[in-house]
């Protein structure tokens, strides 16, 4: 759909349909750290911004360059001003969205990234999954119809046909602003019949549905969360190799995507 609408049903419709009918031109691609970023800009040589499109002193970064008929935006939310970690979790994911779709308009966003995987959902380390659907785990508001809110379902653009030639895992995921997995989580997880669990995911889609850009959501398994490893360790064990891994795959769904309208893929 098109970011633009003037708020009449029909104006917006129109504009969807254009937009499904020309090629892909700008993409967003959203990863929340460093170490998944950083071979995917080294992989399309994308140059980080001279004049940061952000507001001053933020420490989100846009790297940007074209493959072929695509102009690619990486965005990574960057170090924490105070702590100097990745700026992880669903707050800076969903204000580096925000920021980047009223910059750069894209006609799609990619939140790339590493997640956990459920064993007994079939997912294994290295998988990569294309989430066919998002949602919270950790907004537990037990009142009629906030409690859909808090959960906050939504679906990720359909794309088959990517699926299909990149012969990717397709899995339901569900995001929450913590690494490892309550109790409460657990069951949250459970009845969001997850597969993958991460920390960015339903915040980008969030952002992506209230301004009415289409979103798809590649995450590459890191860590087996029903598993016998504590999941830090088991993070930080694979996530080396499995970056290499989710940046094949990003390559790929670009070199895919390029050329095509999003009603083609
Ligand atoms: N200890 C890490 C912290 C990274 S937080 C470090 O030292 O850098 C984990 C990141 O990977 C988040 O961006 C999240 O989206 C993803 N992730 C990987 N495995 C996850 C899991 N089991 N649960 C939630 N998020 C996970």
């Amino acid at each position: 759909m098109a970011p633009h609408g003037d708020g009449s049903g029909a104006a917006e419709e129109t504009a969807a349909a254009g937009a499904e009918e020309r090629p892909v031109s700008t993409v967003v691609v959203v990863i929340a750290m460093q170490t998944e970023a950083l071979p995917v800009v080294n992989r399309f040589q994308l140059v980080e911004d001279r004049e940061s499109l952000f507001p001053k002193g933020v420490p989100w970064v846009r790297y940007h360059g074209t493959y072929k008929d695509l102009n690619i935006n990486l965005i990574w939310p960057g170090k924490d001003p105070s702590f100097g970690v990745d700026s992880v979790g669903t707050i800076s994911a969903s204000l580096v969205t925000y920021a980047s779709v009223q910059a750069l308009q894209p006609d799609l966003i990619i939140n790339a990234g590493t997640a956990g995987g459920f064993k007994a959902k079939g997912a294994s380390i290295s998988d990569v999954f294309l989430a066919s659907e998002v949602a919270f785990h950790d907004r537990r508001i037990p009142i009629p119809v906030f409690d859909l809110y808090g959960v906050g379902l939504r679906q990720a653009f359909s794309t088959p046909n990517l699926v299909k030639e990149l012969n990717l895992k397709v899995g339901k995921l569900s995001t929450g602003d913590s690494l490892d997995m309550s109790q409460h989580d657990e069951a949250s997880i459970f009845a969001n019949d997850a597969t993958i669990k991460d920390m960015e995911g339903a915040a980008v889609a969030y952002v992506a549905d209230i301004l009415k850009v289409p979103a798809i959501f590649v995450k590459a398994v890191t860590d087996i969360v029903d598993g016998d490893k504590p999941t830090a360790e088991e993070f930080l064990q694979n996530l080396a190799a499995v970056t290499a891994t989710l940046d094949q795959t990003v390559s790929q769904v670009v070199e895919f995507i390029n050329g095509k309208c999003l009603s083609e893929l």
